[in-house]
């Protein structure tokens, strides 16, 4: 139960609790006082680096992503263009062998919209929560929306630009996304119309892909470009609703990223690569709560924190199995 509160608090903006050594299990406090007593030196630290970086890094779960992403999408460009019938629609609603698929956001804003639900959407609604309730609600963000794999490509020079000190990250308060979350949900509600999907760059870019590029490029465009220059991620961090949606159903989802403070040199250069950094709070030392603690349903699922952490701290976990993927 703490889990699913945490994870709604911090999906709507709160920033993350932070424990007193009251709220810390036994195991974590001693953790904890073991690494105040003896730091990890300088040397050592850089030695582990320095080790995982002659491995090469290691992207593998990034690789596995955009193999993943790229492989959806062109499923559906595939299936149109050859006429396949396999796959039919697009991501915002999908015929996929015969079953119903929609976008979860997406009926949200149609029932709204339209104040009904039709049987067929019901089912794809119904069909999607049990799919993204098992792979881990926001993995869509990370592993699906085409959008996501654009956004890293201008994070990727966004932050070129602030290293070399030509530009600066301009930071909001997360809480806005709550704000959008109820605007768009109103709109649709007022005027009887599904506006966020005129503006999402998740249906914009997936039907142009499918269908053929359309002007509304031009505004995915201008989203890129404030990525780039002005703000990291500030889409997906601060206006879309889809990922407080998907957030939403992971937090009962049985697949998460754990974190092991045992080995952890606390760092951050987790929380350096993650688009939702609060998640990774946890990893600042000192305030892992237990021995092992579950990243909350911000979480995208994207890997990369499990990719660059050289101690293996942070690892996909199937709630209730043993083993860490
Ligand atoms: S969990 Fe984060 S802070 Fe800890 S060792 Fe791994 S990358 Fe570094
Ligand atoms: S916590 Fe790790 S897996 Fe989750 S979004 Fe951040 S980098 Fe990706």
């Amino acid at each position: 139960m703490g889990y699913v509160v945490e994870s709604l608090k911090q999906l709507f903006g709160k920033a993350p609790a932070r424990p007193d050594s009251a709220g810390m299990s036994a195991e974590a406090r001693a953790v904890h006082q073991a690494k105040k007593r003896q730091p990890l030196s300088k040397e050592a630290l850089e030695a582990a680096h320095a080790e995982h970086r002659a491995r090469g890094g290691n992207h593998t779960w990034r690789n596995r992503r955009w193999a993943t992403l790229i492989g959806v999408n062109l499923l559906f460009v595939i299936s149109y263009y050859f006429d396949v019938q396999l796959v039919e629609g697009a991501l915002t609603a999908a015929r996929v062998v015969g079953f119903h698929f929609a976008d979860l956001n997406a009926s949200l804003q149609v029932t709204l919209a339209f104040r009904e639900m039709v049987l067929n959407l019901m089912i794809g609604t119904a069909t999607v929560t049990l799919m993204w309730w098992l792979l881990g609600g926001r993995t869509f963000c990370s592993w699906v929306c085409p959008y996501h794999l654009l956004a890293e490509g201008a994070e990727w020079l966004h932050l070129r630009l602030v290293q070399r000190r030509i530009i600066k990250d301009h930071t909001f308060h997360r809480g806005v996304r709550t704000l959008f979350y109820l605007v768009f949900a109103l709109l649709a509600l007022a005027t009887g119309y599904t506006v966020f999907e005129t503006v999402s760059p998740t249906g914009i870019v997936s039907r142009a892909l499918i269908y053929g590029p359309t002007l509304a490029l031009v505004w995915v465009g201008g989203l890129l470009l404030f990525e780039i220059f002005v703000s990291r991620r500030a889409w997906c961090r601060y206006v879309c609703p889809i990922g407080v949606t998907y957030g939403i159903v992971g937090t009962l989802s049985p697949l998460r990223v754990q974190y092991d403070v045992t080995d952890c040199h606390h760092e951050g250069d987790c929380r350096k690569v993650c688009l939702v950094p609060h998640v990774l709070d946890v990893t600042v030392k000192g305030r892992a709560a237990s021995l092992r603690q579950d990243l909350t349903s911000d979480c995208t699922r994207c890997g990369l924190c499990v990719d660059v952490c050289p101690t293996s701290s942070l690892r996909f976990k199937v709630k209730g199995a043993d083993k860490l993927l």
